[in-house]
């Protein structure tokens, strides 16, 4: 059999033994001490071809299981929830990175129907603009980033907002004062345009080479809350917040109970 198909098969399969263990309560039961960070790019229909972006039916499935199988919290929550050691059973927080104009047109709606929040994280220099980032320009789409009052209107309607560097570099490979340049930019500027101090930020990227020891360090000295990797992993009591692992949710997945069925049986650990 080509590779393909049995790798098509092999999804197949675990997708069936994902719902069985859903199902039947076995994740609840087994991973009592474990919370999730989901990782989202883009929901649109008008781009099927683009591994960043989901459609809006295959997001709102992942939508539905995520609000059937898990307490599905705000970031913010569950980083109080990791700050006072509260427990963190089942609780799963949704992300989406860089903040494109269809995280508040599309995907948020959907969200809101399922009485779901989620943060967005705002590369702030591209809010409101239509610049084209690199690996858009590969892909010839035509990038539109949310503006600044859609930013305020999200918050306003319970999502958090966290900073995603000004300009979206590689943080693994930029000078320190340039590193710092950007992480507190990008902070400062989200407060400004907020009116409050988020303090939540996410990796560009997101792999272990795009994130270096020292700019965790200036991380912390910025007096940020949280950084999230995009490396894959879940969080458990006692995980250090300016260290959070983060599992991508990519087109791999043939339906939310692959997923499930990878995150149960330990397959989503860090790459
Ligand atoms: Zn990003």
């Amino acid at each position: 059999m080509p590779n393909g198909l049995l790798s098509s098969a092999a999804r197949r399969v675990k997708a069936a033994a994902g719902w069985i263990i859903f199902r039947t309560g076995l994740y609840r039961r087994m991973r009592r001490d474990e919370a999730v960070i989901v990782l989202f790019h883009r929901v649109n229909d008008a781009l099927p071809n683009d591994p960043l972006t989901y459609t809006t039916n295959k997001f709102e499935q992942f939508v539905r299981f995520f609000g059937r199988y898990f307490e599905v919290v705000p970031l913010s929550v569950l980083l109080r929830r990791l700050e006072t050691g509260a427990e963190l059973a089942a609780c799963l927080a949704i992300t989406f990175d860089d903040g494109y104009r269809g995280n508040a047109t599309i995907a948020a709606p959907i969200l809101e129907r399922h009485g779901q929040a989620a943060c967005f994280f705002v590369t702030t220099q591209y809010v409101g603009t239509d610049y084209v980032p690199w690996w858009d320009a590969q892909k010839k789409i035509q990038t539109r980033w949310m503006t600044w009052d859609q930013a305020r209107t999200l918050r306003a309607a319970g999502h958090d907002i966290g900073s995603h560097t000004e300009t979206h570099p590689d943080l693994g490979v930029i000078p320190p004062d340039e590193a710092r340049r950007e992480i507190g930019g990008g902070s400062t500027r989200l407060d400004a345009e907020l009116g409050e101090h988020s303090g939540l930020f996410a990796y560009p990227f997101g792999g272990r080479k795009n994130m270096s020891a020292a700019n965790q360090v200036v991380v912390g000295e910025l007096g940020l809350r949280c950084c999230l990797s995009a490396y894959g992993g879940t969080v458990r009591t006692g995980d250090d917040p300016l260290r959070l692992k983060r599992t991508t949710i990519s087109d791999w997945y043939l339906s939310p109970y692959q997923f499930g069925f990878e995150l149960m049986t330990g397959r989503l650990k860090p790459e």
